[in-house]
């Protein structure tokens, strides 16, 4: 397949341009690198504009396609920014896609992948999420990806666009050859925090976000899923699409919780050191415990996730935290 990715150059994205090289596939990148890397496009040609310039999208589509599948990763993903910026996050997350969505139509292609999210549920009201639990974000982020859900669905209805949302849980770990990792500045996620204290402790204090949550162990519970899963569910997706039509959500987990205090004691083992750590005030809009139901995307893509033990996981982001090259 010839395959466009939006914003391939980032975390999630550049493991999904590996996954689909290694499978044979030609891959275009189409990204800004305002948070993606140049180092990280490894795996085919990149078109560095932006998905707020219309005519870029349009240019990239004709004077590269035509295209099998698009992939569409380029969002604004920090949660507290998004409620202190909400036109940020709608100009990028929901604009910047229609932008994605109209250069389609215009040259033609009929298939797109978008990175969704569990923030579209917003505070679950059941411990097992499925994709029929109501929609109610709690924050613009979420809000903006619940927007471009719907305009997806539209879109199919009216001009018979084609669409796979992948909801995902808590992407974590790295490629398993450490070639490339998670590396957000700021970084806000769990795991690769945990794992910068280690390697540069001086700089980096790890601090655990509440520890009063109604859990065991009082710290919030998440359901970590490998970006190379993910990776596997988006090929998937794209295979799914060209015998189905409409707009389809899945959601991408392992269907187990795990605290953040479990996640410190398996980095501990996994590394083999001991982790200090300080608790701090709950971080606003975290709710308590988010995992996935996701058999829907393992019955109807026929997904199975590969890393299913925390420690798994950990070992392949330890793996490229230690030599992080970017
Ligand atoms: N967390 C933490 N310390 C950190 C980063 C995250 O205690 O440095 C907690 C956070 O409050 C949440 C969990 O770890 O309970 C997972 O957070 P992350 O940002 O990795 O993913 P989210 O679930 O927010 O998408």
């Amino acid at each position: 397949m010839k395959v466009l990715v939006f914003g391939g150059a980032g975390y999630i994205g550049s493991h999904v341009c590996k996954y689909l090289a290694q499978r044979g596939h030609e891959i275009t990148v189409f990204d800004n690198l305002s948070t993606g890397h140049a180092e990280a496009v490894r795996w085919g040609n990149l078109v560095q504009q932006d998905i707020l310039n219309p005519d870029a999208i349009e240019d990239c589509f004709r004077q590269h396609g035509p295209f099998d599948l698009v992939m569409h990763f380029c969002a604004k993903s920090l949660v507290g920014e998004s409620v202190t910026s909400p036109e940020i996050y709608y100009r990028n997350n929901v604009v910047g896609t229609m932008n994605i969505l109209d250069a389609m139509l215009a040259t033609s292609h009929q298939r797109i992948i978008f990175s969704s999210t569990a923030a579209v549920y917003g505070n679950p009201q059941q411990s097992l999420i499925d994709e029929q639990h109501p929609r109610s974000p709690i924050n613009p982020y979420g809000q903006s990806k619940k927007m471009v859900e719907e305009m997806l669905l539209d879109y199919a209805n009216a001009h018979g666009l084609d669409s796979v949302s992948l909801r995902y849980f808590n992407a974590c770990g790295a490629d398993p050859e450490a070639d490339i990792g998670e590396s957000h500045q700021p970084e806000t996620h769990l795991i690769p925090n945990v794992l910068k204290s280690l390697v540069n402790p001086s700089q980096n204090v790890l601090k655990i976000f509440g520890d009063q949550y109604p859990t065991a162990d009082g710290t919030c519970i998440r359901d970590y899923i490998h970006v190379n899963d993910l990776a596997q569910a988006h090929l998937l997706a794209g295979e799914f699409l060209f015998n189905r039509s409409g707009a389809f959500a899945f959601n991408l987990g392992n269907g187990s919780g795990f605290s953040v205090m479990d996640v410190v004691k398996a980095a501990s083992q996994v590394t083999g050191r001991h982790i200090d750590y300080q608790i701090e005030a709950p971080r606003a809009g975290d709710p308590p415990i988010l995992v996935a139901n996701a058999h829907q995307a393992q019955q109807q893509l026929g997904w199975k996730a590969e890393y299913t033990s925390l420690e798994a996981i950990i070992e392949t982001a330890w793996r490229w935290h230690q030599n992080e090259n970017f």
